[in-house]
C-alpha cells in the first residue's frame, strides 16, 4: 500500500474522498488526463490510464478506512509526501 486515503466532509455533509492529483509516477496530472479511481474491500485503487498504457507501476493503492464516499475530488498538497518521499511534517499548512 502506498498510504491512507484522506476524505474530508464538505459543508453539505457529504464524504469527500481526497485523491492525488498526479499519478503515481508523477508523469500525468490526473485532473488533466484520464484515470479511473475504485474503492472497494478497504482500498482505493486508482489508476493512470496513460500510464497503463506504458505497462508501468501505474496504480495507487491507498487504505480506506471510511465508509464509500460520495464523491472525490483531487487534492495537490495531501500527497505531496507519497510523490516526493519526504516527511508529513514538511507539509506546511492543509
Ligand atoms: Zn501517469
Amino acid at each position: 500500500m502506498d498510504g491512507n486515503l484522506t476524505c474530508r466532509y464538505d459543508s453539505t455533509g457529504q464524504l469527500v474522498a481526497l485523491l492525488p492529483a498526479r499519478c503515481k509516477l508523477g508523469r500525468h496530472t490526473l485532473a488533466h488526463s484520464q484515470f479511473r479511481a475504485v474503492v472497494q474491500n478497504g482500498e482505493a485503487h486508482i489508476r493512470c490510464l496513460a500510464c497503463a498504457a506504458d505497462n508501468s507501476d501505474h496504480s495507487w493503492r491507498l487504505t480506506s478506512t471510511t465508509p464509500a464516499p460520495d464523491r472525490a475530488e483531487l487534492s495537490e498538497e495531501r500527497y505531496l509526501e507519497l510523490t516526493r518521499h519526504r516527511p508529513l511534517a514538511a507539509l506546511g499548512s492543509r
